[in-house]
């Protein structure tokens, strides 16, 4: 099966968009009941994670954080002036696995896909693949 190009587009700089329902469907489009789901994100500036979906503070959190591990500003070199959302998505990872079974992902209850911008607000691609077994 080939890998699927989702788009999202993100709003903010920073930013957790909640993907699950978005990959889910791609999930459920495939017809593949049993197997494994690799997402990937083709960016150098944007990442994607496991995380918390039942309180929202847990994103902001999230967020306010990482921005206080890597600043926006600290004297970085790279010309392009986004060194802090190369290191951010290097950090966070630019693919996660979640097992297909009966057709659904398999999410523990508080666990949602989260796309991770960086340098937004932008239109991304996020690549589904689907791998039945
Ligand atoms: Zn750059």
């Amino acid at each position: 099966m080939n890998p699927i190009t989702l788009q999202v587009k993100t709003t903010s700089h920073t930013q957790m968009l909640d993907i699950t329902r978005l990959v889910q469907d791609a999930v459920t489009d495939s017809g593949v009941k049993s197997g494994i789901c690799t997402i990937f994100i083709p960016h150098t500036t944007a990442a994607v994670t496991i995380n918390e979906n039942a309180d929202p503070d847990v994103v902001r959190d999230f967020t306010m954080e990482i921005n206080k591990i890597v600043p926006w500003e600290d004297g970085y070199h790279h010309m392009e002036g986004n060194s802090a959302a190369h290191l951010k998505s290097s950090m966070i990872g630019f693919s996660e696995q979640v097992i297909i079974e009966d057709g659904r992902l398999v999410l523990g209850v508080w666990q949602g896909i989260y796309f991770c911008e960086y340098d937004g607000p932008r239109t991304r691609k996020v690549i589904v693949k689907i791998t039945e077994g």
